[in-house]
């Protein structure tokens, strides 16, 4: 590994999630490494400070997959990569709007196929919408950015607004309004308990009829049964998601020759206004590179006993 030739740590890859029944994998080890769909509760870290794990390295930026309190009591250091690529995400964002409203998904295909017909084909100009960006941290600026270059009026919501943005001619909005206003709307915000099913029957029932939802952000941002039912009725005109509030038992596994348990997700597949990809917004060259290199560089600095800015504790979060 690339990333690992400057430090020559000896690591071993395994292929399966981190949960209290795999933990005992990381006897004779120092130092784990994770990722968004490890379970890092406390049975997990109890079984890891058995086997005197000092260290949880994980290789994204959220971190809700972990139990910070207790990580603390049993002194494991949890650090991780805060930012790799804003643009891979943010891009990823603007793909699945494209896609959507263009209906590139099913045009392969029937092109495939030598269907040439253009019927129900018919897409949206992106081109003076109103876009809606729900958090504007490094990956929602890079997306708000984005939109502008293709001509949308781009509103947005953050409780700590970016005093460059407004400069760059984008207007904070209060939660409600850009519910109301936008007709693609962009989840860019963490998870955490304020915005824990921020996309609810109550807000759902805010947005304009016709209008588009993205999440990339964390699947638990969004109350799922509450979008089918405004995707059945037909208020919600499109959904895209590279995120799922149940993943952890779905993504990052070939499950094609399974019976998926999980009415949910199957009854979303169904609908053909909904995109779903399976947590692949980080998923560039370029961001794996980065993340692999601060990934290493965390372990090395844990290593030589230097306090992290890429350390999460509980009190960072409260
Ligand atoms: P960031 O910390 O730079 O920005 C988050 C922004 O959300 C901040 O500006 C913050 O003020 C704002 N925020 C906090 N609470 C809020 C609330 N209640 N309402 C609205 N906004 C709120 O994070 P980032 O790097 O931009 O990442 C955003 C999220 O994207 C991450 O938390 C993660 O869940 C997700 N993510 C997904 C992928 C993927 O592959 N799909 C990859 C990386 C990150």
């Amino acid at each position: 590994m690339q990333a690992n030739q400057k430090f020559s740590y000896e690591l071993e890859f395994f292929e399966g999630q981190l949960t209290p029944k795999t933990a005992g994998l990381t006897a004779g080890f120092q130092a784990v490494c994770a990722f968004v769909n490890d379970q890092i509760n406390n049975e997990t870290l109890e079984a890891l400070a058995k086997y005197n794990i000092r260290l949880i390295a994980l290789r994204c930026a959220g971190f809700n997959n972990v139990d910070l309190e207790n990580a603390k009591r049993l002194n494991i250091t949890v650090l991780r990569v805060p930012a790799y690529s804003p643009h891979a995400v943010a891009e990823h964002a603007v793909a699945l709007i494209l896609t959507l409203s263009r209906k590139t998904h099913k045009a392969y295909n029937r092109v495939r196929e030598a269907n040439f017909s253009l019927d129900r084909l018919v897409g949206m100009n992106i081109y003076g919408k109103t876009v809606g960006v729900f958090g504007t941290g490094k990956i929602g600026q890079v997306f708000a950015g984005l939109m502008k270059g293709f001509g949308c009026e781009v509103i947005a919501y953050d409780p700590y607004p970016n005093k460059n943005l407004e400069e760059d001619g984008i207007k904070y909005v209060s939660s409600s309004e850009l519910f109301r206003r936008s007709d693609i709307l962009s989840l860019h915000c963490p998870l955490t308990p304020e915005t824990y099913q921020i996309v609810n029957n109550t807000t759902l029932s805010l947005m304009k009829k016709g209008a588009m939802l993205i999440n990339t952000s964390r699947g638990k941002l969004i109350n799922t049964s509450d979008v089918i039912t405004f995707l059945r009725n037909k208020q919600l005109g499109y959904l895209g998601i590279d995120v799922y509030a149940e993943e952890e038992k779905l993504f990052f596994r070939d499950l094609s020759e399974r019976i998926i348990d999980d009415e949910i997700i199957m009854q979303l597949m169904t609908f053909p206004n909904v995109l779903i990809t399976a947590h692949q917004a980080f998923l560039t060259q370029e961001a794996l590179t980065e993340i692999a290199l601060t990934t290493m560089e965390n372990i090395h600095t844990f290593e030589k006993g230097l306090k992290s800015q890429n350390e999460v504790s509980v009190e960072y979060i409260h």
